[in-house]
């Protein structure tokens, strides 16, 4: 048999490539090109519009860190919301918070749903099932805009700013979203990785620093989300989330009663120091 190979194009002239060592899923949906293939390195991988947007292997870190963070800051939300995220794992990630009441999750295209319940099933491990969750089949830009509900929390879980989820990277968006959050609440948005997307990160401080007092990014390393420390922007209008002690993290933490192979409270914490590249792109230097 012969192995193919598949190449990620999200950077021109630069891009990670898989054996691809048993193809599983190939189709065009009505917003975009769906694959799955399993590597041996880094086993099931789901791509779409040529993009891996997450791995059996490494899910378990960009999953963690946006949730358990924004979740253990907050400390008291019962009410989620996550946009995208088609594949289950952020979904199986918030509800191991049992001070978690309700979910909602808008996913525009139900053929990811599908296709990751069937061919990546330890990502969902079931979440999709669990009585506390509702899915629509929207575009999440038009969802935070017409909604009635309220959120303490707003995780935006999306592709790229290309093709259907670049409308996830404008004003509109963000202003939908704070129209949807409680007092109090928390929008946290993957940002692509800095090192490679930095005008990214400087177009998400500039669409969403005007509308929240307390405006930032913390960052991780994600393998396959390759070229550097992955940016996760963080919007509040209550600085404090992101002052709570490190004892106090701890014992909501322990008392969450969770398991993580990436989160604790220390990552928590330092994942808010920026290198200084990013931190001088956010200063107009
Ligand atoms: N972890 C991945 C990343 O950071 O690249 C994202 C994973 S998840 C598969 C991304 C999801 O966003 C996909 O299921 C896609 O269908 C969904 N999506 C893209 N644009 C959207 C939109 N405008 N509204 C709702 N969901 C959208």
């Amino acid at each position: 048999m012969t192995t193919t190979t598949f190449v990620e194009t999200l950077h021109g002239g630069y891009g990670q490539s898989f054996s691809v060592d048993e193809l599983l899923f190939e189709h065009r949906s009505e917003h975009q090109e769906l694959l799955i293939f399993r590597n041996a390195t880094f086993g099931r991988v789901l791509a779409l519009d040529g993009i891996v947007q997450t791995t059996e292997r490494d899910e378990f870190i960009y999953h963690e860190m946006l949730t358990h963070v924004p979740l253990l800051a907050h400390g008291q939300a019962k009410r989620v919301l996550i946009i995208g995220g088609g594949d289950g794992g952020m979904l199986r990630e918030v509800l191991k918070h049992s001070s978690v009441e309700a979910v909602t999750q808008v996913e525009i295209d139900q053929a990811v749903i599908d296709m990751c319940r069937r061919y990546l099933p330890g990502h969902s491990a079931g979440a999709f099932d669990d009585p506390r969750v509702s899915i629509v089949i929207a575009d999440g830009v038009e969802y935070v805009r017409d909604c009635h509900e309220r959120y303490d929390l707003i995780i935006s879980d999306c592709t790229d700013p290309v093709g259907p989820g670049e409308v996830l990277f404008t004003s509109e968006f963000y202003v939908g979203c704070k129209r949807c959050l409680n007092p109090g609440g928390v929008f946290v948005a993957q940002n692509g990785v800095a090192f490679l997307q930095l005008d990214e990160v400087r177009n998400t401080q500039r669409r969403l620093s005007p509308l929240f007092t307390d405006q930032t990014f913390y960052c991780a390393a994600v393998p396959t989300y390759a070229g550097g420390v992955m940016t996760f922007a963080w919007a509040s209008d209550n600085p404090a989330l992101r002052q709570v002690a490190g004892a106090e993290l701890e014992r909501r933490y322990l008392a969450a009663a969770i398991r993580t192979r990436y989160y604790n409270p220390q990552i928590h914490t330092g994942s808010f120091a920026l290198p200084q590249y990013i931190l001088d792109a956010l200063s107009g230097n």
